[in-house]
């Protein structure tokens, strides 16, 4: 629900952290490890989410007032709370949301907030002289919108809700935060850190269902929405935003391609191929999801992939050991569990995996990679947003552009070869907003970041990410 920022102090542990956002009588969020309760949050209504835009239209023009610098410092302070309750963040994330601790997961999440914070305070958006002549004199600046209500999903939920209110705060806007009905945990105990340093109600979350996520983008009072989800609740955003003409980032779904050229040496390039596809145990939304490997390093890639994949261990986030976890929700198994079943249907080869033990608690996919598959099966086809790749043998390099571009989604791709040059020529052709060369799925907080196609519009990051957080003014004369 609507929290009033309560100071978090130095010595932040685990259960006073939680019990600062837990609300004994609200809706229990379980452990997809374990299925055990991790905690209860209250769940706000739409008359909830109205409340928290008013107080945060109310602390607007005064933050937007602040200097420039006062913003900057407050950014950094938020950084430095973040790393001081850096653990106890980490142990919310781990139970949560399943993933690990350790590997690119919980700790590397929260790492990466304080980062992106830290980045976001150190870049600037200054105006421009765009004609200055003997007639004219023209600049072109940048204003806060006003109010940004920022939409997330539960795969990096502490890390989008930074990428999403960072820059906004940055230029001068409040926020209003609907966390994922998922993981509302994470994202509570994030901006309760957050809220130990910030001005009263200029970081506002209110926990709920898809419909006060639809109230915040059809509200009249907010003016921008920052969405990272699925491309089937991205376009009921546009439908219910546009009355009000609000400005949108939408980060949607992808179906990320990756090729491999015949020059590569496989083992070489197996365990970054492999984190490509399985960060986040293949929850990203930027994860390589269909690979694409020449005939002639086919069997190589493959074997090379088994092999890695044989020594990740995957299990409960908490143990250290760990480096994969469970699919966050049931519903993301039966997603993975239904792909996987049609692509054995077909004649597709398993070569790991496939065979969920579902008497065991949780929800683990045990890690699978399926060769041998046709390019339209819907392993293939479909976003599977969990740990089973389908890997596709091509023989030539038009036809496997075409394969990759062949789909209605482009957030990102990947094309990995010893020949720089002959991979950068391929990724000018793939139609996808970022096209990573020998790696998959890296961001950079100066680096813009962002989809074509139903993936979405709009860029996060940098000094694209504040234009995306403001409104240009001309001051012409
Ligand atoms: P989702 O679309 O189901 O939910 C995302 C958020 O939207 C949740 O907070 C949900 O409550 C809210 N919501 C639901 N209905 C709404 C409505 N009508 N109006 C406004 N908000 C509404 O997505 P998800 O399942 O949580 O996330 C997985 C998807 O997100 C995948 O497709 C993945 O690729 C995508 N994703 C994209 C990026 C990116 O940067 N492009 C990053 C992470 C995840």
């Amino acid at each position: 629900m609507i929290r009033s920022g309560k100071r978090i102090i130095m010595s932040t542990t685990y259960d006073s952290l939680l019990s600062a956002i837990t609300d004994p009588a609200g809706r229990e969020i379980l452990d997809p490890a374990t299925g055990e309760v991790v905690g209860t949050v209250a769940f706000g209504s739409v008359a909830d989410l109205d409340a928290a835009v008013t107080r945060a239209r109310a602390a607007q023009p005064a933050w937007a007032a602040r200097s420039d610098d006062d913003r900057k410092a407050l950014l950094l302070k938020a950084a430095d709370a973040i790393e001081e309750a850096a653990e106890p963040l980490a142990e919310l994330l781990s139970r949560e949301q399943g993933k690990p601790l350790n590997g690119p997961n919980a700790r590397f999440e929260v790492g990466a907030c304080s980062a992106w914070l830290r980045a976001t305070a150190a870049t600037a958006l200054p105006g421009e002289t765009v004609v200055d002549d003997e007639e004219t004199h023209a600049e072109l600046r940048y204003r806060p919108v006003g109010v940004v209500g920022a939409i997330g999903p539960w795969n990096w939920p502490m890390m989008i809700t930074i990428w999403q209110v960072a820059p906004a705060l940055r230029m001068g806007n409040t926020a209003v935060v609907k966390p994922s009905e998922y993981t509302p945990l994470s994202v509570l105990a994030l901006i309760e850190v957050l809220n130990g340093v910030l001005p009263a109600d200029v970081l506002i979350p209110v926990a709920g269902e898809g419909e006060v996520g639809a109230r915040l983008s059809s509200h009249p009072d907010i003016d921008k929405v920052m969405f990272t989800g699925s491309t089937r609740t991205g376009q009921a955003i546009i439908k219910s935003s546009a009355d009000t003409v609000k400005r949108l980032t939408l980060e949607l779904g992808g179906n990320d391609a990756g090729i491999v050229l015949p020059d590569v040496d496989a083992k070489a390039i197996a365990q970054d191929l492999f984190w490509g596809c399985f960060i986040n145990t293949g929850q990203t939304c930027a994860a390589l999801k269909r690979l694409y490997v020449h005939a002639d390093v086919y069997d190589d890639v493959c074997a090379a992939l088994v092999e890695v994949a044989g020594q990740m261990p995957m299990g409960r986030g908490l143990d250290e050991n760990n480096v994969l976890g469970p699919l966050q929700n049931r519903a993301q198994f039966d997603i993975v569990a239904r792909l996987v079943e049609a692509a054995k249907e077909s004649g597709a080869k398993v070569l790991t995996g496939g065979d969920p033990d579902t008497d065991a608690p949780g929800h683990f996919y045990p890690l699978t990679l399926v060769a041998d598959i046709d390019n339209d099966n819907p392993l293939v086809t479909e976003e599977q947003f969990g740990p089973a790749l389908p890997i596709i043998r091509y023989t030539d390099v038009d036809e496997v552009v075409a394969l990759a571009n062949g789909l209605d989604v482009g957030l990102g791709a990947s094309v990995w070869s010893g020949d720089a040059d002959a991979a950068r020529a391929i990724a000018g052709r793939l139609e996808a907003g970022t096209v990573w060369i020998n790696g998959h799925g890296g961001v950079h907080p100066m680096i813009p970041f962002g989809g074509v196609k139903k993936s979405g519009y709009g860029l996060e990051f940098g000094v694209e990410g504040l234009k995306g957080v403001s409104v240009p003014q001309v001051i012409n004369g």
